[in-house]
């Protein structure tokens, strides 16, 4: 697989303060924005100044705040119903499951009782129109111009080779001078993305959008493993970490059209709605240019979603959702530990082309036989360790465990991710966390898949 240009794009200036309507917003930590109290105040003001349904109200909300922050239904609808439940607001209709929200004399008591709270937000969200309209806006326009420069060479059918590249050096040009600006901002000293960089997990929040993709190419990574090309609606698609997931739909069985939710999740409309059949994927390769995202598929024994890749053709669709939530590395370490089996193995390839030179990376990779190792792409100095399972079953610590224990790492601050299935994961964390005594801190294992499991995906912490 080559090294992808989008891969290390995203990774710069993670550590500014977003601003939004509603107050401070902290990079990384979309999804807790509000506290209890101001996410109430904050509907109840909505629906004091127009009554209306919780969808209407999310949506307002993610307005309001430019999609930096788009509350799930699973706290808004709570949210509403203790606001009912206080008599602040009353269901003034109920059609077909939806409830149109009216505030009621209390609940306007309550919000004149609040008044000085709500005008501190009031004042916020003013001083951020200023940020905005100083700061941010020029550069918005900015990055709109770009994007239309960039659609009107990219929209041709052929895109000859030199222009291409011509393009790929305008940007890396203006990414270099974007970088040099750094000494004209007085409030950061420290680059984003040199080894001084402190080391840290940064956390990203997105919309999620869903889309309906058609599959443009299917081709053979090895006899066991798919990747299908798919593309379409893919404007604004970014997958800043190596582990993001995306949601896939596929189709119910005997049908060829994915189910897509018909609302968000938790939402009266998506419980209406069929079942989606929904399972996680690695965002393998995302190429902006060619509007192509590449998605890898293990064959294993059972499972819609291995069904479906073992049989797509060019002109299929497939519902992708995501990504939402992202853990982006920052900061260089000594070395780093990669551990994955089959079903990890695009996010580990991924990782491998975003590593640096000089940065020295050990991998172990659970695989069927020979005929499953994969060659790997990457600047940095790489060991690779293959364990066979030739027959055995998957999903046992039988040979990843071993293969870790006589691992020797140097010495310095390491990184350990690991993705396989759920038990063996585990066991592979004790086995660090406990025996060898690596810092818990600089090592993430999550479960990929679960024996006696469909769609699993576990993370385990302490
Ligand atoms: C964050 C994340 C990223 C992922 N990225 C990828 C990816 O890029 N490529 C990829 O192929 N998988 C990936 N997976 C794993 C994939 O989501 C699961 O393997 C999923 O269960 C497959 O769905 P299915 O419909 O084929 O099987 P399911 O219906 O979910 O399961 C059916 C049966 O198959 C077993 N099973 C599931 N997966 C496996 C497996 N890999 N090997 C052996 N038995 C299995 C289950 O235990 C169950 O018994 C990822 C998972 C997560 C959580």
């Amino acid at each position: 697989m080559t090294k992808h240009r989008h891969h290390s794009r995203t990774t710069q200036g993670q550590g500014d303060s977003q601003q939004n309507d509603f107050g401070d917003l902290p990079a990384g930590r979309r999804g807790r924005m509000f506290e209890h109290g101001r996410l109430r105040l904050a509907l109840l003001q909505l629906i004091a100044a127009k009554p209306a349904h919780g969808y209407e109200l999310i949506k307002a909300i993610e307005e309001k705040t430019r999609g930096a922050y788009c509350p799930s239904p699973g706290v808004v609808y709570p949210t509403l119903t203790l606001l009912e439940e206080l008599g602040y607001v009353s269901v003034a209709a109920s059609d077909g499951g939806r409830k149109l929200y009216t505030v009621t004399a209390a609940g306007q008591g309550h919000l004149d009782d609040n008044r000085v709270a709500l005008e501190e937000m009031m004042r916020r969200s003013e001083m951020q129109q200023r940020y905005r309209s100083n700061v941010a806006l020029p550069v918005q326009h900015s990055m709109d111009n770009l994007k239309q420069a960039l659609r009107a060479h990219m929209q041709q059918d052929i895109v000859s080779n030199e222009l291409a590249l011509a393009i790929a050096a305008a940007l890396d040009q203006a990414t270099q001078t974007i970088a040099q600006l750094k000494s004209l901002n007085p409030s950061r000293t420290t680059p984003m993305t040199s080894s001084t960089t402190p080391r840290s997990v940064q956390r990203f929040r997105q919309e999620g959008r869903r889309r309906l993709l058609t599959v443009k190419r299917v081709t053979s990574v090895t006899p066991r493993m798919v990747c299908v090309t798919l593309t379409g609606d893919l404007e604004g698609f970014n997958s800043p970490a190596h582990d993001d997931h995306v949601k896939l739909f596929f189709p119910a069985p005997g049908s060829i059209d994915p189910i897509l939710p018909a609302g968000p999740k938790g939402s009266p409309e998506a419980a209406a709605g069929p079942t989606p059949i929904m399972r996680d994927y690695t965002p393998r390769r995302y190429d902006a240019a060619a509007n192509e995202l590449d998605i890898e598929f293990v064959l294993h024994n059972d499972g819609p979603a291995t069904t479906w890749a073992a049989q797509v053709q060019p002109g299929h669709t497939l519902g992708v959702g995501g990504p939402r939530g992202s853990s982006v590395l920052q900061g260089d370490f000594d070395w780093y530990v990669l551990v994955a089996d089959e079903s990890g193995l695009p996010a580990l390839a991924r990782r491998l082309e975003e590593l640096p030179a000089g940065a020295r990376a050990f991998v172990i990779a659970e695989v069927e036989d020979s005929s499953e190792e994969q060659r790997f792409t990457s600047n940095a100095t790489v060991t690779v360790t293959w364990v066979h399972r030739q027959g055995r079953e998957a999903g046992t610590p039988e040979l990843l465990l071993p293969a870790l224990r006589n691992l020797s790492v140097p010495a310095g601050v390491g990184y350990t991710w690991i993705a396989c299935e759920s038990n063996v994961a585990r066991a592979l964390r004790n086995h660090l966390t406990g025996e060898r005594g690596f810092d818990k801190q600089w090592l993430k294992a999550a479960g990929y898949w679960k024996h006696g499991a469909v769609a699993s995906h576990e993370r385990h912490d302490d």
